[in-house]
């Protein structure tokens, strides 16, 4: 029954090949000639499959995996340098029809305040981020096809790329909304949108539609379908992930893998990210309804069995994730966080009235609660290039195009001297004392590990000009 190449749910994320592989992932464990024989396989940095992952997964010899993490680290290294893509997410709306057991905007919950942002307060929330200095956004949407229509999501877009406040300015806007017709996809794309991101959740389809009792999100096919959709619609970048906690990890790990070969077979790409969110605490959750959460040990081990699996895909880690977790996955493969996040809608016009509303009405605990410079200044400290780099989207190196830059290595002359041009512009714009002087040193250091000298000659004078005043300079 299990067919990449199928267009059908059912047999692309096949029920019978996850069981298989976790069964013959389980019966290796300890089966130190197979472990190397991937392992060496694993070190041409070109990937593994969803069967090979979970045999590294599972393996219980430690010296192997100790070899699994140093490898992690080495393709993190290679593929994204020290470099961490920074973004934050807006909360447009949290009014929604379905019924996620796991989530306080389920419709049935009363407790919090619905609220969806009018597009005056959207351009208050996108001052508001632009002046923390943000240039990179994953809008969030509850699924309400009355309140939040596709015209909604599409006006909004549209009203974040057109404010330019001082010198700030959104230049890319990830979308996280619910499933939808290849036509809305066109929508979405026609609107410039960025990656579309959905979340699988599970891949479990039992445990899926338990977890969905109601509302459209409980069709597992369709929504497991999505990506093939935004594809057809024309969106060439597109972010999965599971939520960690709320099936068996090691199925929904298996899943994720088979979703990620999946587009690459069917639709010639695969995920431009993965996202690797846990599940937290939050209003009219019953936390012990979820007791198959994982601990911080597994989570590192999930990270870096996805960076050498897929090398070629970033991944993404919220502030759902406290600091000290996230300093950790930040060596073995994540290449994009959140900073200074929010997670309720309109929690950051720090002017708003309804700011009591607001914090009552988040999506989730957020760990990490440092402001975005705190964040900025952390990372740099612990020897990162922050980066607002957006330039890839910009000039069209999206999809397939972006992938083969991708895998020649070509795409880290272009990553590297933007990460310093937009990280000196954070400096300029909105960094605090310390943040500035710490990122000075940094970018004057990091420049000479920009390898062609000629690049290196435009990079020097374009910080001149930035300093001087100009912005947006892109590779
Ligand atoms: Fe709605 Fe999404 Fe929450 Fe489900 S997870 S209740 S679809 S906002
Ligand atoms: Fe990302 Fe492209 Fe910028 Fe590199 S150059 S950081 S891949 S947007």
């Amino acid at each position: 029954m299990y067919n990449v190449m199928s267009p059908k749910a059912e047999e692309f994320i096949s029920h019978e090949e996850i069981e298989e592989t976790l069964k013959y992932a389980y019966e290796n464990r300890k089966n130190a000639e197979l472990i190397d024989k991937i392992l060496k396989k694993a070190s041409l940095k070109k990937g593994l499959s969803h069967r090979e992952a979970m045999v590294l997964l599972d393996c219980e010899l430690e010296d192997r995996n100790e070899l699994i993490f140093q490898l992690a680290k080495e393709i993190k290294q290679e593929f994204y340098g020290n470099r961490i893509v920074m973004f934050a997410p807006l909360y447009l709306s949290n009014y929604c029809v379905n019924g996620c057991t796991y989530c306080p905007y389920h419709y049935k919950n009363k407790h919090i305040p619905r609220r969806k942002l009018t597009q005056e307060e959207i351009k208050a929330e996108v001052i508001a981020l632009q002046d923390m200095g943000h240039k990179r956004l994953a809008i969030e949407s509850g699924e309400d096809p009355v309140n939040n229509p596709i015209e909604y999501i599409l006006d909004s877009i549209k009203t974040i790329y057109s404010i330019k406040h001082k010198n700030g300015a959104i230049r890319r806007v990830n979308v996280n909304i619910a499933a939808t017709t290849v036509e809305n996809y066109k929508k979405l794309k026609d609107a410039g949108i960025g990656t579309y991101i959905l979340f699988q959740e599970t891949y479990h389809k039992g445990n899926y539609e338990m977890l969905h009792p109601t509302g459209p999100k409980h069709n597992y096919a369709y929504h497991t379908e999505a990506m093939d959709r935004a594809m057809d619609g024309g969106i060439d970048d597109v972010g999965i992930g599971v939520l960690f906690g709320l099936n068996l990890y090691r199925y929904d790990f298996t899943g994720l893998l088979m979703h990620a070969e999946h587009l690459e077979a069917y639709k010639g790409v695969g995920p431009h990210t993965i996202s690797v969110p846990r599940l937290r605490r939050a209003d009219d959750i019953d936390p012990d309804a979820f007791d198959n959460g994982i601990d911080d040990d597994t989570f590192a081990k999930i990270v870096a069995c996805i960076r050498i699996a897929v090398p070629y895909t970033g991944m993404i880690i919220s502030t759902r994730e406290s600091q000290k977790c996230r300093e950790r996955v930040l060596e073995l493969g994540v290449s994009q966080i959140s900073g200074g996040s929010k997670t309720s809608v309109g929690g950051y016009a720090k002017d708003s009235v309804e700011n009591e509303l607001c914090d009552s009405s988040e999506q989730f605990e957020v760990s990490d609660t440092r402001t975005l410079d705190e964040v900025v200044n952390w990372l740099m400290k612990k020897g990162h290039i922050p980066s607002f780099c957006t330039a890839c989207y910009r000039e069209g190196r999206t999809g397939d195009r972006f992938m083969t830059l991708l895998k020649n290595g070509q795409i880290a002359n272009c990553c590297q001297p933007n990460a310093l041009m937009t990280l000196k512009e954070y400096l300029e714009d909105y960094a605090a004392k310390d943040t500035k002087q710490t990122g000075e040193a940094l970018i004057l250091k990091e420049i000479e590990n920009i390898p062609s000298e000629k690049v290196k000659a435009i990079v020097v004078e374009r910080l001149e000009k930035i300093a001087a005043g100009q912005r947006d300079f892109r590779f």
